[in-house]
């Protein structure tokens, strides 16, 4: 019996054979990845791992991870690969891995102040070097997220409420954007109970930035039509583009109308970080909330994001959380506890994955893989424009470049060729490039942010993009 019930708790002798295990596994993968695949489509695509079903009998760590190999790591975009260029890439620093072990294996409860003040005072020292990074004050709330979703959604209940926008008002309150916003903010307005708010999509200009005179006019028709204009979601680096609206214009717009402010810099965020980044940013510390992830532009892997919310009454009025079972914990609040400002309760210990890489690394080394970002986009973005056939319709504001190849023959659709050099350059599978539309157009993009992404990959997806666009010339069938 007693065996049974200590199973779950393996000697010192077999935690180390694990271990050991898993490290060289981690050891090879990182030793092969320069030369592995940036994209790999198998036919199964992982459908093998369904054969091994969970099931009452242990098996070994070597089955364990060679199913892991098979049906998981290999398949798909490898995302720890420097050659993933497409939607916005994530890191996966090394460090990072070994705090989230660290955090795992000791298990903190980092929820609540009183059961680990420790780990909440990191958590809080971590949001509250962000908030500087942006120019938000020192008592800005903040919350360690999964992503920038969830970060999303804490920001708008939060905008809600302080804005006082009650289920009546709903039909009437009116939200202003851009047609560039990230999905995951429409989204959060509908989980938040405010789907049914009208959303105005504000002109760009042509670099795909909001025009602040046209939100100004938008807001102006809408309080004289009755309406109740009451939050302005601008994009600091968007997904499409990475182009950044005007935030000091639209600051004083919000300000005007005593509109919520609500900066998206998930993606472009910790490019405050770089010197070029950072006054690109400008306006940013006018917000009212901010989202900006972790898992992009820190490179930390999957599963961090952050929000930041310059007062931090209206986030905890938003967020706070009351049980009687609760009452040892509340009395403790030197430190406002991650429970108080996220719907979430218990949570991993996200600060440690942050914490460590940053302190074995130093910010140094984060500020300069960030300009290498911006200067390989510049350069890329330069070679295009050299290249024949290739066409650029915006210049790169921070690390997206967007681009299409345009055929020779006019009897090859411009949009129906683009779309097989898509799928040339993702069935090579060397680099990772993804898609989207502007306006009617199919483009082409390049996003560079992964730490591993350095000028070799650059020029290896140009090459590689040269090549398939002539084949597909060569070879085209309408
Ligand atoms: C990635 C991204 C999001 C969504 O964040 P997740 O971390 O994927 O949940 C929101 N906005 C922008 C601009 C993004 O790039």
């Amino acid at each position: 019996m007693n065996q049974l019930t200590y199973r779950l708790e393996p000697n010192d002798a077999e935690r180390l054979v694990v271990q050991q295990a898993i490290e060289n596994y981690i050891q090879s993968f990182l030793t092969q990845l320069p030369s592995l695949p940036a994209f790999v489509d198998t036919p199964d695509k992982g459908a093998g791992l369904l054969e091994s079903p969970i099931s009452e009998n242990p098996i070994p760590i070597d089955q364990a991870l060679a199913l892991l190999k098979k049906e998981v790591d290999e398949p798909g975009i490898n995302s720890a690969s420097g050659g993933h260029l497409g939607y916005i890439p994530g890191g996966g620093l090394y460090y990072s891995g070994l705090g989230d072990y660290l955090a795992a294996a000791t298990n903190k409860y980092a929820g609540i102040f009183f059961s680990a003040p420790g780990a909440v005072r990191m958590e809080n020292q971590l949001l509250r070097w962000m908030a500087g990074l942006i120019g938000f004050p020192e008592n800005a709330a903040g919350n360690l997220t999964s992503g920038g979703s969830i970060a999303s959604l804490i920001a708008l209940a939060t905008a809600r409420d302080a804005q006082n926008i009650t289920s009546r008002l709903i039909p009437d309150a009116v939200v202003y954007t851009t047609a560039h916003a990230h999905h995951c903010l429409d989204k959060a307005l509908r989980i938040a109970g405010l789907g049914e708010c009208p959303v105005r999509y504000i002109p760009m200009d042509e670099q795909y930035r909001m025009q602040p005179e046209a939100l100004s006019e938008a807001i102006t028709q809408d309080k004289a039509a009755g309406l109740t204009p009451w939050l302005i979601i601008a994009s600091a680096g968007t997904t499409d583009v990475g182009a950044i609206d005007p935030l000091q214009a639209i600051a004083a717009i919000a300000r005007e109308h005593s509109l919520w402010y609500h900066v998206d810099a998930a993606y472009g965020g910790f490019f405050a970080l770089a010197t070029s980044g950072k006054s690109r940013l400008a306006g940013i510390e006018l917000a009212d909330s901010v989202v900006m992830d972790p898992h992009k532009g820190l490179f930390i892997p999957y599963g961090s994001g952050a929000v930041l919310i310059k007062n931090q009454k209206q986030a905890a009025e938003t967020h706070h959380y009351q049980a009687h079972y609760m009452q040892d914990a509340l009395s403790a609040i030197e430190e406002a506890s991650p429970a108080d400002l996220s719907p979430e309760l218990s949570k991993h210990f996200r600060g440690l994955r942050l914490w460590l890489p940053l302190k074995l690394h130093g910010v140094a080394a984060f500020r300069e893989a960030l300009e290498e970002k911006l200067t390989l986009a510049r350069y890329a973005y330069a070679q295009l424009q050299q290249l024949p056939g290739f066409e650029t319709p915006v210049e790169p504001e921070l690390s997206v470049v967007i681009f299409r190849y345009v055929p020779q023959q006019e009897a090859m659709d411009t949009n129906a060729f683009n779309q097989k050099l898509i799928k040339a350059v993702q069935a090579d599978g060397r680099v990772f490039l993804s898609s989207t539309m502007l306006e009617d157009r199919f483009m082409l993009r390049m996003a560079i942010l992964s730490f591993r992404t350095h000028q070799p990959t650059i020029d290896l997806a140009l090459t590689i993009l040269q090549e398939k666009a002539k084949e597909l010339e060569l070879n085209w069938e309408a």
